[in-house]
């Protein structure tokens, strides 16, 4: 991999990530509101069963893609530091390089094609 190529992933993976804590925040920010505006609600206590229902699956929806997020900021972060330490791009299974075009589809991709596909 050459330079010219790493400052390409590492610009993109910035981007992703800028996206990634962008999203995250205002998932956090409306899950407050929301929760806020449930302890103040008119309602109260007094909700019924078909809003509790809504509530828990959009907290639920809402928790799995916080998940989804986190775990993908992890993967944007590790691949940042590893491009800092020079192994990025380098498969953490086999120590093979990985494809330009399998890193251009996905940036943050910690194994190769072959050893990804083998965990599959
Ligand atoms: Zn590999």
């Amino acid at each position: 991999m050459n330079n010219k190529h790493l400052k390409e992933f590492k610009d993109r993976l910035a981007i992703e990530k800028n996206r990634l804590e962008k999203e995250l925040r205002l998932i956090s920010k409306d899950s407050l509101e929301k929760s806020q505006s449930e302890m103040s609600g008119e309602h109260g206590y007094e909700d019924n069963a078909a809003d509790m229902a809504t509530t828990t699956f959009e907290r639920e929806r809402d928790e799995s893609l916080v998940w989804n997020i986190k775990d993908m900021l992890n993967k944007i972060n590790d691949s940042l530091s590893r491009i800092k330490e020079g192994t990025y791009g380098i498969c953490s299974d086999c120590s093979q390089e990985i494809s330009i075009e399998r890193l251009e589809a996905i940036p943050y991709a910690e194994n190769c094609l072959r050893c990804q596909s083998k965990k599959t």
